[in-house]
Parts: C-alpha cells; sequence; structure tokens
C-alpha cells in the first residue's frame, strides 16, 4: 500500500515535465543531468507530459507512443532513478484533466489572452500552416498549473520563457485559496538552472527538424560520422592557417567534453599547429566516451521486455497515491 511521501519527509517537492518528442538529443543533456541532480536533493516528481504534446500536435498522434518509450529510455540512461524520483505519463494521472477542469473555471479569460507565450506561438505555427486556435491550446498553461499544484510542488525547474507561466500558477493558486477561504494549494517557485547551450553540427540550434543533432543514444558510429561534418572556422583551409575557435563548433564541444585538453587545442589551433581532421578525432573520442554509459543502460533496459512499462505503471500508480489526496481536499473546498 501506498504510503504519503510527505510524512516524515523535509525535502522540498520539484516538478518538471517533457512533452513526448521521442529520442532525445544531447543540447537536452544538461536540462537531464540537473534532474539527476535534483533527485538527491529533493523529492521530484518528472512526468511525461502526453497531454501538452496533443496542444500543439493533435493531429499527429500516431508516434506519441513510441516517443514517450524513446524520451523515458533516454531519462533512465542518463541517471533518473525511478527508485529516487517518480516517473510518469501525465494521461495516466487523471486526477491532472480532474483539476485542470476546476482550476479551468476559476481561471479569467484575460490571464490567458495576455500570456505572451500565447500570441507568440500562434503566429510562429500559423507560419508554418498549422491552426492552433483551439481551446486547449489556450488552456494549456492552466493545465500546466494543474500538473504542478496537484503535487504542491515548491519549486519546478523552468527557463527564463517559462517564468511568466509559472507566475500564472501562483496567480490561480492564489484565487483559489482567497476564493474558497483555505490554505490548500501551495504557490510554486521557479528553479532557475543553469543550461548550457549547445549549437548542432552545423553551428545552428540543435534541432531534430535541422538533422543537425546528436542523439543521447547515438551510437559509436553515428557519433564519428556527426563530428565528421561539425562545421569549423571557415577560415581554415589548411592545418597551419591561424585558426579562430571562438567561431567554430568543433571548439565549443571540446570545452563541454574535453575540458582537460581544451586550452591546449585552443593554443595549437591559434598557432596552425593542429588540424580540423586531428581535432574532431580527439572530439568523437571524448564524446563517445561520455555517451557510452547512457548507450549502455538504454540497452539494459531495453533487453527487458515489460520493464519500462512496470517502472511506469509504477510510477503512475505513486503519483496516483498523492494527487488522490490533494483533489479530496481541492473538490471538499469546493463543495463537491
Ligand atoms: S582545429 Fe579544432 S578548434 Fe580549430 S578550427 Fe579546427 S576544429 Fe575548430
Amino acid at each position: 500500500m501506498q504510503q504519503p511521501m510527505q510524512q516524515g519527509s523535509l525535502k522540498k517537492r520539484v516538478l518538471s515535465g517533457m512533452r513526448p518528442t521521442g529520442k532525445l538529443h544531447i543540447g537536452h543533456l544538461s536540462v537531464l543531468e540537473n534532474w539527476v541532480k535534483m533527485q538527491e536533493s529533493y523529492q521530484c516528481f518528472f512526468f511525461v507530459a502526453s497531454w501538452h504534446a496533443l496542444t500543439t500536435a493533435f493531429e499527429e498522434t500516431e508516434f506519441i507512443r513510441d516517443n514517450i518509450r524513446d524520451m523515458v529510455l533516454d531519462w533512465f540512461s542518463v541517471g533518473i532513478d525511478p527508485e529516487k524520483s517518480t516517473v510518469f505519463i501525465q494521461s495516466e494521472v487523471k486526477e491532472h484533466a480532474e483539476l485542470y477542469l476546476l482550476l479551468s473555471m476559476i481561471t479569467p479569460l484575460g490571464w490567458l489572452e495576455r500570456c505572451p507565450t500565447y500570441k507568440d506561438q500562434m503566429v510562429q505555427l500559423s507560419g508554418q500552416g498549422k491552426d492552433i486556435s483551439t481551446h486547449g491550446f489556450l488552456g494549456y498553461p492552466v493545465l500546466m498549473a494543474a500538473d504542478i499544484l496537484l503535487y504542491g510542488a515548491d519549486l519546478v525547474p523552468v527557463g527564463e520563457d517559462q517564468l511568466a507561466h509559472l507566475e500564472l500558477s501562483r496567480e490561480i493558486a492564489r484565487r483559489f485559496n482567497h476564493m474558497y477561504g483555505v490554505k490548500l494549494l501551495k504557490e510554486p517557485q521557479g528553479y532557475l538552472a543553469e543550461v548550457a547551450l549547445l549549437p548542432g553540427v552545423d553551428g545552428r540550434k540543435m534541432s531534430k527538424s535541422y538533422n543537425n543533432d546528436i542523439a543521447i543514444s547515438a551510437s559509436s558510429a553515428e557519433v564519428q560520422q556527426k563530428v565528421k561534418i561539425m562545421v569549423t572556422d571557415p577560415a581554415r583551409i589548411h592545418k597551419t592557417d591561424l585558426g579562430h575557435p571562438e567561431v567554430c563548433t568543433v571548439a565549443t564541444y571540446q570545452k563541454l567534453y574535453n575540458p582537460v585538453e581544451y586550452p591546449q587545442i585552443v593554443q595549437d589551433c591559434r598557432q596552425g599547429k593542429i588540424g580540423c581532421v586531428a581535432c574532431k578525432k580527439l572530439l568523437a573520442a571524448k564524446l563517445d566516451a561520455y555517451l557510452a554509459p547512457f548507450r549502455e543502460r538504454r540497452k539494459l533496459l531495453e533487453e527487458k521486455p515489460g520493464l519500462l512499462e512496470d517502472i511506469l505503471n509504477n510510477g503512475a500508480e505513486k503519483a496516483r497515491f498523492e494527487a488522490a489526496q490533494m483533489m479530496t481536499g481541492i473538490r471538499e473546498a469546493m463543495r463537491l
């Protein structure tokens, strides 16, 4: 039988989720590695935002299950530990939908229409031929508030661009507590984690849609191939040409994945003492070694049929237990 986790635990609660986009790339590693660190000091709830995915991709659900599986395999392969954290799929915990509905009743329309990301994303996605003028898209910050408030999260890791959404969650919590005369919903705080921005192999923002990414689960051969096509200082033709590592994508990666040799590489590059081919070989070896343990753990999980499903079912059960307690209080407060 499940026991409430809050009892006897002084650890603060953290909640974070990701839309299921399939295999993640190494640009996601800094967020995931923050999660891995957080689970040592906090009570963490990490969820697959399966309903959030539908707010913009409601017509493209054919790959959603595979995408969930691939993404969660990446989470566990980098060290998210289901013994330490509650890991679950949002749509397996129906309380998220119930709280979303109830909070929708008290959220003024103007709060949602004023959300800075709402208009930006509308323009951006309609530019791509996508009509997202739906109830679900307008209301997704309320769903996000429900996700957070359902578990009484103290902290939510956010980027600068998500602070407005978090503020909305805080406003909704205040409005609920004031309206029903309770102190039930906790106002979450933002946790601004340091996120390393890694360019794609062509120097642009790393994105699967640009095909310039390196998957966390990439094989050794894929790593070699991706590093081989990585853009370098365009002014360098010959090994003896003086290089400019500050404009080289390979150098950005060396700093992160080969920090010990990085200063020497920079010096040698500037003095024309190292060629780009040799430099890339050094990087490919380091990056491959960095990803090898993730690949290994992923393989172990993939080889055991049903294991991933068991982990996620167990996580959903733990999440439901916590969510059910909160919903009892919420229904009570609203006299339902
Ligand atoms: S030597 Fe290395 S750092 Fe210098 S331009 Fe070539 S790839 Fe970039």
